[in-house]
């Protein structure tokens, strides 16, 4: 039985990937930011502990994960840093607060949660921690230059703290999903979802559970001796 924080629990792949490890038998804490009705539907689905938490703000963060850490009973052995924010606009019409508020959601929180659990986990002398980023921070999106921006943020930063928490025995990944039919892409219409899944080496979008099933066994002993890894379950777009 491990301990997992996930951040962006309550709705998507944050959802797919705590109902995993539910499935999996362990002890399951969650971040989310507003959406109340689906953060108490998945806490009662799958007795995972729920905390309502704004993850760009760094004292937010440290109350969230001494919650978590109350909940759990103990400190996490696995951070899962899921919660993100998209933003379609192109980058002349692109305000100060929408950049920062994309770069502080998708970047700055996925440091400022591994800050926070590292000193237990090195206590521990294991930990594990998986980020989530985007092919679109290998690739680039047009239009998407600040979540581009943050992505490419989470990948430099998965290799650079692989490498300092080696020694503690943690290891640090990263999974870049392609496009996943969530929320997120719920403004696409018809014709944008066919050009995209035509855009797709394997012809269709993704599903959460494709991107669960990969952040779980990068989280597993299986995946002991994997670390700064950044793997795509995008079905070959960004290849
Ligand atoms: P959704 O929009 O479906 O869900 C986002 C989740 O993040 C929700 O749980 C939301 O909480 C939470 N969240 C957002 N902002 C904050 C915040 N400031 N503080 C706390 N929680 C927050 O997103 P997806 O499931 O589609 O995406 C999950 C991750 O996967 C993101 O990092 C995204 O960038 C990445 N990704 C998604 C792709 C896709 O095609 N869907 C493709 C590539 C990467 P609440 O319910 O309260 O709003």
């Amino acid at each position: 039985m491990k301990r997992v924080l996930i951040t962006g629990g309550s709705r998507g792949i944050g959802a797919a990937i705590l109902e995993a490890f539910a499935a999996a038998g362990d002890r399951v804490a969650f971040v989310y930011r507003q959406n109340d009705g689906a953060a108490e539907r998945m806490a009662a689905k799958s007795g995972a502990f729920a905390i309502k938490a704004d993850v760009s703000d760094p004292d937010e963060v440290r109350r969230a994960v001494r919650e978590a850490t109350e909940a759990l009973g103990g400190a996490p052995d696995v951070l899962i840093n899921n919660a993100g924010v998209a933003s379609l606009c192109l980058s002349r019409d692109l305000s100060d607060a929408e950049f920062r508020r994309v770069l502080d959601t998708n970047l700055s929180a996925v440091f400022y949660f591994c800050r926070e659990v590292q000193g237990a986990m090195i206590a521990k002398g294991f930990g594990r921690i998986v980020n989530i980023g985007s092919m679109w921070g290998k690739v680039g999106a047009s239009c998407e230059v600040a979540y581009s921006a943050a992505k490419a943020g989470v990948r430099g930063l998965t290799m650079a703290l692989a490498k300092e928490l080696g020694p503690s025995g943690i290891t640090v990944n990263c999974v870049e999903p392609g496009v996943i039919d969530t929320d997120m892409n719920a403004s696409l219409d018809a014709d944008a979802r066919a050009e995209l899944a035509d855009a797709t080496p394997l012809c269709r979008l993704g599903t959460a559970k494709e991107v669960a099933d990969a952040v779980l066994f990068l989280s597993s002993e299986n995946a002991a001796f994997i670390t700064g890894q950044c793997l795509g379950v995008d079905g070959g777009f960004a290849v």
